[in-house]
């Protein structure tokens, strides 16, 4: 029964429809526009461009039932987002009383409002981590990654959440040939260590995976895949909450003070008193644990998401349906919604992008630079959040005490999130398994940063410039 499902799973399902009302024309196959065209094309805002989630269409925004507090728990959990629901339902499954608090409906952080691509990569790659742990514990923590993929699988399968879940595998195409021979490179250290289900894709093969030749080639990664982030968290919450959490949604965690015996958390709704708090904030991390606050670096992440396409185009234009992202330092990540109509693509906008319309109209060029087809078509919704990262690029996970944390997951914290909230779920309740590689490893801090990430802007002009110069230096 469950590998029935897993192959399922894996099947990508796009399915045919007729032509929607405000599709352009669609070129002959392997047609390619010409430099100036590709650089001409854009998407544009439409007149009532809406700046809220693609992804919150269905969603129920009535006010949640205001919960009744307990005055003792055994665990209270800050952020109501992947991280904290995982950590809550696995709390609860084991018999601890739980409650979650959110500032505002659970999931308005980053988890109802990303690309929904669920990925088995660690920013520093294998060679980065092997020289900084050695080649173990790089391995270890490789394999975690990939563990937290079949772990947010195992989620949605038993707790039967309709998440539009398929592993479909991503494709990370390279803008340079330079950074091809790297990536290649870097794929060949890691399978000498470990198994990568993960190959090479040239050039002159790449159209199996993206319908356009703006790259130069790619590596194709076979056991990640996507998922609708919305429909995911309400999937989770109501699990949690199914298992006995409680779910205290615009309820804003304002103190914490530890007493000899326990801690207390002043609320909006008032006080309460926990054995253990967990802090799962991630890119919403405020002044309430700034200890934490001055080791995660929030930056800005938008997507845009296309008005109702052919879905043939669709299909042709990203086949397979697979999830896709760029070698660009503000890289572009993009796949077709979960219906296989429309196009989303997001990036980190970067510096004198603006907000709103303009930045808009900023990612619709940069769907347009990659596939000219779509010049002129509509963008309906333009969103944006917060990731968080940490100095070192790694995700951080740990317990001293009463207080513990997870965060940290750099864009990749759709799988990530939950294993990490389900490990540290364990360690509040003194389980072994919920040991980590990621384990005492340094959450740095430097002596420049308290929290408000001034330095950005210039790390993102920088970016910017090294991205145009790929752009110049490779004809595109
Ligand atoms: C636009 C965008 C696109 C992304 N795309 C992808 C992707 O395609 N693939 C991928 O793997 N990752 C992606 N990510 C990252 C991923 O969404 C996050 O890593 C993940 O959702 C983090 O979950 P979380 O529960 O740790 O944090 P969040 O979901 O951000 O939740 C933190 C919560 O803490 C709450 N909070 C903060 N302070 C308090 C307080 N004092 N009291 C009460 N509540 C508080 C906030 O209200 C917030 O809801 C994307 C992120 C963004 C913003």
């Amino acid at each position: 029964m469950f590998l029935e499902v897993h192959q399922c799973l894996r099947q990508p399902a796009l399915p045919p429809s007729p032509c929607a009302g405000s599709t352009p024309s669609i070129p002959p196959a392997g047609t390619e526009p010409a430099l100036s065209a590709r650089r001409r094309a854009r998407l544009r805002p439409a007149e009532d461009l809406k700046f809220e989630p693609y992804w919150w269409r269905e969603r129920d925004r009535s006010p949640p039932p205001e919960p009744d507090l307990p005055e003792r728990v055994d665990v209270a959990i800050v952020g109501g987002g992947y991280t904290g629901l995982s950590a809550a339902l696995t709390l609860a499954r084991a018999g601890a009383s739980v409650v979650v608090f959110d500032a505002e409906d659970p999931g308005d952080g980053a988890s109802s409002r990303n690309g929904g691509m669920f990925g088995d990569r660690l920013k520093p790659g294998y060679g980065g981590l092997a020289r900084r742990f050695g080649e173990a514990r790089a391995v270890a923590m490789l394999d975690e990654a990939s563990a937290s993929v079949d772990f947010i699988e195992r989620l949605v399968i038993d707790n039967e959440i309709a998440c539009d879940f398929a592993r479909m595998g991503r494709f990370y195409p390279a803008v340079t040939r330079a950074h091809y021979e790297s990536m290649a490179a870097s794929l060949e250290a890691e399978k000498a260590a470990r198994p990568v289900q993960a190959e090479m894709v040239p050039a002159d093969e790449q159209s199996q995976f993206i319908g356009s030749r703006f790259y130069a080639g790619g590596r194709l990664h076979h056991d990640t895949g996507g998922l609708h982030p919305a429909k995911f968290h309400d999937g989770l919450l109501a699990a949690a909450r199914g298992a006995g959490a409680l779910i205290a949604g615009r309820t804003a965690v304002l103190g914490l003070e530890e007493t000899d015996s326990a801690m207390v958390l002043e609320t909006s709704l008032g006080f309460i008193t926990a054995e253990t708090v967990l802090i799962c904030t991630n890119g919403y991390t405020g002044p309430l644990t700034p200890e934490h606050q001055a080791r995660v670096v929030p930056v800005t992440s938008a997507i845009v998401a296309t008005d109702e396409l052919d879905p043939d185009l669709v299909r042709r234009l990203i086949p397979g349906g697979r999830m896709i992202a760029d070698s660009f330092n503000l890289l572009n990540y993009y796949r077709p919604s979960p219906d296989g109509r429309r196009i989303l693509l997001g990036s980190r906008p970067g510096v004198g992008v603006g907000g709103g319309r303009k930045l808009a109209d900023h990612l619709g060029r940069r769907l347009g630079e990659i596939f000219p087809e779509l010049d002129g078509v509509s963008l309906t919704h333009c969103w944006w959040g917060k990731v968080a990262f940490s100095f070192d690029g790694l995700p951080k996970i740990g317990l001293e005490g009463r207080i513990g944390h997870a965060m940290c997951y750099a864009g990749s914290g759709v799988a990530m999130s939950n294993w990490m909230g389900h490990k540290l779920a364990q360690k509040a309740l003194g389980d072994l398994a919920g040991r980590s590689a990621f384990d005492d490893v340094e959450f740095p801090e430097r002596f420049f940063y308290g929290g408000r990430p001034w330095f950005l802007g210039p790390a993102m002009a920088w970016y910017g410039f090294r991205d145009s110069l790929s752009r110049l230096r490779h004809g595109r």
